[in-house]
C-alpha cells in the first residue's frame, strides 16, 4: 500500500473529519489575511473572522469573482508587487503565476516559499492519484511556463521523481520525435490537445501515436474528459490503457482534482491546502456533498500567504457523481459540466452546451465528424425560447443533402435526454474553424 497514496492520511481521511479540520483552520487565516491584505481588510471588515469556522458564519462570507480579484490587482494602496490582493513584503515572494486569461487582463498570483511548497504538495497529489509514478517519464505539453500549468506543473511531476520531458512550445513534429526517442509513457495535455495529436502523429513522425509508449493520457484544462466517447478517442488514439482527467485552477491550486484507476470520477486532492464548497450558481447558497448534487464550485486557499482567495467563484459546474470509491480516497467523485458562463437557458430551463454535447458524441459519435458547435445569434446569447440552432460536420464522404433522419434523431435523443429543443444543420467537413478548440460544445473528432 505504499504505492497507493500520496498523502495517505489526508487521501483516506473522513470527508466530513476533512471538513471539520478545514474549518478548524479558518479563524487564524481570516485573522491574518484582514491584516495583511488590504482587500480583503475591507471585504472581511464586519465579519466576525474569530467564529468562521461555524457554518452560519461561513456562509455569510462574501464570495470573491474574478472580477474581484482583478480589481483588487489594480488597486495599489501599497507598492506591493500584486496590489491590494497581497498579503507578505514583495521580498517574501518567489514566483509568480499569471492566469491564462483567454479574456481580459491577465491576473497574477504569487507564492511565497510556504505557497510554493504546498503547490508542489497538492499539484504532486494530483499527478499521482491521476497514475505518475517515480519510473514514469511524462511529457508535459504545455507550451507557457508563466501559467499554472506550465513551471507549477513541471515542478509536480519532477516533486514525485517521475522523469520529466517537458517538450511543450516545439512543434508536433519534435515533440512526437522526443517522445518517441525517450520513451514517454504518460502524457500531459488539454483533452483536445490529446486528440489532436494523436491524430497527427502518423503524418510526422511516420507512426501512428497507438505505436509509440504512451500509456497514460492525464487530460485537464477543458470539460470533456469525462465523456465516455471522447476517452474512447483518446484511448485509441494512443493506444492508452488509462485516462485520467484532471483540473486545478490557477486562482486557487493549478492541481485540485484527479481521477483515481478506478476511472468512475475526479477526487479532490487538494485538501490540506484548499476548502472546496458547492454552491448553488444563482442564489449562493451551499449545496451538500451528495450523490447527484451539482453546483458551482468556490474555493478557499486557507494555507496561502501570497495571493490568498476567500470563497473563490470559480465558474465550474460540477456533478456529484461518487461518494466511495474502491480506491478508498475518501472524497466525493465528481465531473465538470461546464461553466456557470456558458450555461444557456432554454424555455427557463438552465442548459449546458456540454450536456447537449454530450448526448449527441454518445448516441452518435460514428455518424459525424466530430467538431460541432451551438450557434449564437449574437455571442452573449443566453435565452433560446425556439429551438436553439445546433451546427454538426459530417464526415468527409458526406454531403449535408444526404444524411437521411439523422438530423431528426439527434433532435429526438436531445430532446427526450434534456428537454430541450435542437435544430440540427449540417455542415460539411471543416466548416468549424479549428481554432475554436475552446468553444465548449466542439467536439473534436479525427
Ligand atoms: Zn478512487
Amino acid at each position: 500500500m505504499a504505492d497507493a497514496y500520496w498523502d495517505a492520511e489526508f487521501d483516506t481521511m473522513p470527508w466530513d473529519e476533512l471538513r471539520t479540520w478545514q474549518r478548524g483552520q479558518f479563524a487564524a487565516f481570516l485573522a491574518g489575511l484582514a491584516k495583511s491584505s488590504p482587500f480583503y481588510a475591507q471585504r472581511l471588515d464586519g465579519v466576525p473572522v474569530d467564529q468562521a469556522g461555524s457554518t452560519a458564519v461561513w456562509a455569510a462570507v462574501p464570495f470573491t469573482t474574478k472580477d474581484d480579484l482583478r480589481a483588487g490587482q489594480q488597486a495599489a494602496s501599497t507598492d506591493a508587487l500584486l496590489g491590494d490582493l497581497q498579503g507578505v513584503d514583495n521580498g517574501d515572494i518567489v514566483q509568480v503565476v499569471a492566469s491564462s486569461g483567454t479574456t481580459g487582463v491577465p491576473v497574477f498570483f504569487g507564492l511565497t516559499d510556504a505557497d510554493h511548497q504546498s503547490w508542489l504538495d497538492s499539484v504532486a497529489n494530483m499527478f499521482f492519484t491521476a497514475g505518475v509514478r517515480r519510473d514514469s517519464v511524462v511529457a508535459l505539453t504545455t507550451g507557457m511556463p508563466l501559467v499554472a500549468g506550465g513551471m507549477p506543473y513541471a515542478d509536480a511531476v519532477r516533486r514525485i521523481g517521475a522523469t520529466l520531458v517537458w517538450v511543450g512550445g516545439q512543434t508536433t513534429a519534435r515533440m512526437a520525435t522526443i517522445m518517441q526517442k525517450l520513451k514517454v509513457d504518460t502524457l500531459i495535455g488539454t483533452a483536445s490537445f490529446a486528440t489532436f495529436f494523436a491524430g497527427r502523429c502518423e503524418e510526422v513522425l511516420g507512426v501512428p501515436a497507438d505505436q509509440l509508449s504512451v500509456h497514460t493520457v492525464i487530460a485537464g484544462g477543458e470539460p470533456g474528459m469525462g465523456q465516455e466517447a471522447m476517452r474512447e478517442r483518446v484511448r485509441s488514439g494512443w493506444g492508452a490503457d488509462r485516462i485520467s482527467e484532471v483540473m486545478g485552477l490557477c486562482d486557487v491550486m493549478p492541481g485540485m482534482w484527479a481521477e483515481c484507476a478506478e476511472g468512475r470520477g475526479m477526487h479532490f486532492t487538494a485538501g490540506r491546502n484548499v476548502f472546496v464548497e458547492l454552491v448553488d450558481p444563482t442564489t449562493g447558497e451551499p449545496v451538500p456533498w451528495e450523490f447527484d448534487a451539482h453546483g458551482e464550485a468556490v474555493y478557499t486557499t486557507f494555507t496561502r500567504q501570497a495571493t490568498a482567495v476567500v470563497r473563490f467563484r470559480s465558474r465550474d459546474h460540477v456533478r456529484v457523481v461518487g461518494t466511495d470509491c474502491p480506491c478508498g480516497r475518501t472524497s466525493p467523485l465528481i465531473r465538470c459540466v461546464g461553466r456557470t458562463d456558458d450555461m444557456l437557458i432554454y424555455k427557463a430551463m438552465n442548459v449546458f452546451p456540454s450536456a447537449i454535447r454530450d448526448v449527441v458524441v454518445d448516441g452518435f459519435a460514428a455518424e459525424i465528424a466530430g467538431p460541432l458547435r451551438l450557434r449564437k445569434a449574437h455571442a452573449d446569447q443566453v435565452r433560446f425560447d425556439e429551438a436553439i440552432p445546433l451546427e454538426i460536420e459530417l464526415p468527409e464522404s458526406h454531403s449535408p443533402g444526404s444524411t437521411g433522419d439523422l438530423g431528426d434523431r439527434i433532435e429526438t435523443a436531445v430532446l427526450e435526454r434534456l428537454r430541450v429543443r435542437v435544430a440540427v444543420e449540417f455542415l460539411r467537413r471543416g466548416a468549424i474553424p479549428v481554432g475554436e478548440y475552446k468553444n465548449a460544445l466542439t467536439y473534436v473528432g479525427q
